[in-house]
């Protein structure tokens, strides 16, 4: 059971790399109508730290879509490159308390001592030598997983109790070699400096939640709440991706569905209110919770989108109706 304890501040973080995906759109809906349940602050943050990827026409897409679905942030936009400073500032300072270090074993070192499966774990060969400062030849940030830690257990708040074994974990990078920090890194740095105290985002995102829970207690930040929300899942049951048909909001959009039917459609893929099927805004605010979020996948059913298309469509005045054609 899900007990709200404080003045809820939550985040919705695209990367515009790509258009908004549908999966996208459920996670900024999931949030923006916990925020208003709660009375609380939803807020919107652009994490456009992958220079070579992230493009302003995204950032402009996702914005737009968003709008359509009228879901607006209720601060400025926070856009995550103008804190670089601050993201590096806390990198070396894991570095000078020695929570983190510098490893300069190239990748053609690491394949060559190591192979080259997609589950190989470091092997800590630069954890334990001091650092060399003069050294130039290039490295990337390492994160040092306590000795001390047996394992990472955590609520979710969708899932219950989740618990990693150590064994699981690697000391993984936290900085590329051009100095970057990852994605790991700055969402824990930001999502501290905007004190958001509850984040809900896709089941894929449990491997970062472990990472970024070790990343807070060294940075002796206070945690927020963690929710991962159940996959959107293609009718065989596979992941949804552009084979299943449109993944991108702007072509429902192009395609003439109704921004309160889409709406409607994807807050019922993994919530449920009884049997009810169709809800105003007004009923979906003051209805939503996260205790009535499922766990297991929800399947992408375009036959229903399309019949509360139909609903949404026929309750319109003719006049509505023509205007928004
Ligand atoms: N930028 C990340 C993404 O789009 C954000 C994930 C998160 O919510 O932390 O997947």
């Amino acid at each position: 059971m899900v007990t709200i304890s404080k003045d809820v501040r939550v985040r919705f973080a695209p990367s515009p790399t790509g258009n908004l995906h549908i999966g996208g759109l459920r996670a900024a809906l999931f949030n923006w109508l916990f925020a208003k349940n709660n009375n609380g602050t939803f807020l919107i943050r652009i994490e456009d730290t992958d220079k070579e990827r992230s493009t302003q026409e995204y950032v402009n897409s996702i914005i737009d879509a968003l709008a359509w679905m009228k879901i607006k942030s209720d601060e400025p936009l926070h856009i995550q490159s103008e804190f670089e400073q601050k993201h590096r500032e806390f990198l070396q300072k894991l570095i000078t308390e020695n929570k983190a270090y510098k490893c300069f074993c190239s990748t053609e070192e690491l394949v060559k001592r190591l192979g080259d499966g997609t589950n190989i774990k470091y092997d800590l060969c630069c954890r334990d030598q001091a650092c060399d400062d003069s050294d130039k030849r290039p490295y990337v940030v390492r994160f040092k997983i306590p000795d001390n830690i047996e394992n990472v257990t955590f609520t979710d708040l969708i899932r219950g109790t989740i618990t990693i074994a150590r064994d699981q974990l690697d000391d993984f990078i936290i900085a590329r070699s051009d100095g970057s920090p990852v994605y790991n890194f700055v969402v824990v740095i930001d999502d501290a400096a905007m004190k958001i105290n509850y984040v809900s985002r896709g089941e894929e995102h449990l491997g970062n939640t472990v990472k970024q829970i070790l990343l807070y207690e060294a940075l002796g930040f206070e945690q927020p709440a963690w929710a991962h929300l159940p996959l959107i899942l293609n009718p065989e049951g596979g992941k949804l991706s552009k084979r299943d048909g449109a993944v991108s909001v702007v072509e429902y959009k192009k395609d003439g569905y109704l921004p309160d039917a889409l709406l409607n459609y994807l807050v019922r893929l993994g919530w449920s209110h009884g049997d009810q099927e169709v809800f105003t805004r007004e009923e979906l605010i003051k209805f939503f919770s996260l205790n009535a979020v499922g766990s297991s996948g929800a399947i992408f059913d375009i036959e229903k989108l399309d019949w509360l298309n139909g609903v949404y469509i026929r309750s319109m005045s003719a006049d509505d109706l023509l205007s928004y054609i």
